[in-house]
């Protein structure tokens, strides 16, 4: 495992067709991502993949392992998730007589640079909203506790503002 930042796909010959592998713990740029203010990332994550020449540009495949922080967007409870997610790009020698398209990666002298590959790739990722489980509970809207503490709250609490109605209906009953 290499600690640089991606490989030089170049070290093949292109028309070899032979995938260049590469396998690298990163942890700058991603020690950029936040969540609700908190670092998603406080150790290196690994990134293995490959890249294969298709005759026109490259096909790159990789994997992202390792654990995210995050909080729980409904129950607010910080969680550690495991993190394995492939990705697949396409890669190409930056040149000016081609305009590359979409999120096509541009190769610098044939480098790859998987760090800002990989910390873009985990940005898109991120939904607005993430929950500790599909189905969290969230908190109870009575007493704030995490809704499986089964606090025993009402749920649908009598509203103050018809106590004085519900009196007088009390009253109009006793009579
Ligand atoms: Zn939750
Ligand atoms: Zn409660």
């Amino acid at each position: 495992m290499s600690d640089t930042s991606g490989p030089n796909l170049r070290a093949n010959d292109p028309h070899s067709r032979e995938p260049v592998h590469f396998d690298c713990r990163l942890y700058e740029g991603l020690s950029e991502l936040t969540w609700w203010g908190s670092r998603i990332f406080t150790e290196p994550v690994r990134v293995r993949g490959s890249a294969v020449f298709n005759g026109d540009y490259y096909d790159v495949s990789y994997v992202i392992h390792g654990t995210m922080h995050m909080t729980c967007s409904r129950c607010l409870e910080d969680v550690c998730v495991p993190l394995e997610k492939s990705f697949s790009r396409i890669a190409m020698e930056a040149d000016d007589s081609i305009s590359p398209w979409g999120d096509t990666i541009l190769l610098d002298d044939g480098n790859l640079d998987v760090a800002a590959m990989a910390s873009a790739d985990l940005l898109l990722e991120m939904e607005g909203v993430f929950l500790c489980r599909e189905d969290c509970p969230g908190l109870c809207q009575v007493c704030g506790k995490h809704k499986d503490l089964s606090c025993g709250c009402d749920p649908n609490p009598p509203d103050p503002r018809f106590d004085a109605l519900r009196k007088l209906l009390d009253e109009n009953i006793d009579e």
